[in-house]
């Protein structure tokens, strides 16, 4: 499932690619997306000039002129795809929800095989009180938190650590890849209660978060499953992946084996060495006998 760093790497390449160019006609493929019936959306984007797109945590907003917002969720599988004036869209690609011709000759098109995604046209002036964005917490890169701040929002919660990063309403856009990367690389057992992780704990996991993200937007991203940038380019960032998705590897800090669980129905991996709770020197646990 695409993460902020996924969706930041489509939106920094549909803003060198769309604002400006103005909607000669749209195409929808009549099925419905999860979270969205497309059946208006040619008479809502036809003859719209696209501007600057902007993000907030996984969400695409592909500013309208007019005043208005196509709202875009990539949900599991949902791919932008542009073609500069000139180039042929590639007839063959199924899954296409959405068409869009450009008045210069440009194309740009959604696809989503398992459709979850979302694709909205509503007024500006409407985002922050929609649904899908108002329970959002604040994105980790336009608003990043100190450690003192993610410590004061977790207080009293008995979630563990990993399920609470990944809580979209505490911090919009990080999902289960780099949750599991920011608490390795932060040496923190993502078992541990959110609500008792201590103030340097707290500090070591707001600095990593979005030092990860910045990481792997670097590399555009990523790529698992159906993922691809704008260019129909893989992302990179899996070669540099520490713990996720190497169950049973040499931790590459300690050559322990990496570990697998399972926190709320998702894979959390994590080093057991690496990110064991620090012992507390005052009161050293007491080593029982068997006998
Ligand atoms: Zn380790």
């Amino acid at each position: 499932m695409p993460e902020l760093p996924e969706v930041e790497t489509v939106r920094r390449m549909l803003a060198e690619a769309v604002p400006g160019r103005r909607v000669a006609r749209a195409n929808v493929s009549g099925k419905r997306l999860r979270t969205s019936s497309l059946v208006r959306l040619p008479t809502q984007l036809r003859a719209r000039t696209f501007a600057m797109p902007r993000r907030i945590g996984k969400f695409l907003l592909l500013d309208l002129d007019g005043g208005f917002t196509l709202l875009s969720h990539l949900g599991m599988s949902g791919r932008w795809l542009f073609w500069p004036p000139g180039r042929k869209p590639d007839a063959a690609l199924e899954h296409v929800h959405l068409k869009i011709a450009f008045a210069d000759g440009a194309a740009l098109w959604f696809q989503d095989v398992r459709r979850f995604g979302m694709l909205r046209v509503l007024p500006t002036a409407k985002l922050a009180r929609d649904a899908s964005l108002r329970l959002l917490g604040p994105d980790p890169l336009a608003e990043p938190r100190d450690g003192d701040a993610l410590r004061a929002a977790a207080r009293g919660s008995r979630t563990s650590i990993k399920v609470w990063l990944l809580d979209q309403r505490r911090i919009a856009g990080l999902g289960n890849i780099y949750a599991s990367e920011v608490l390795f690389r932060a040496g923190v057992d993502p078992r541990r209660r959110a609500g008792a992780l201590d103030a340097e704990a707290w500090r070591r996991v707001a600095r990593e978060v979005p030092a990860v993200l910045e990481e792997s937007i670097a590399r555009m991203g990523t790529t698992f499953s159906s993922y691809r940038t704008l260019w129909n380019e893989p992302g990179q960032y899996g070669e540099q992946l520490l713990v996720y998705d190497r169950g049973g590897e040499p931790c590459r800090s300690c050559g322990t084996p990496v570990r697998r669980i399972v926190q709320a129905g998702r894979s959390t991996y994590f080093c057991p060495t690496c990110q064991r709770a620090r012992p507390r020197r005052s009161s050293p646990r007491p080593r029982l006998s068997n006998r």
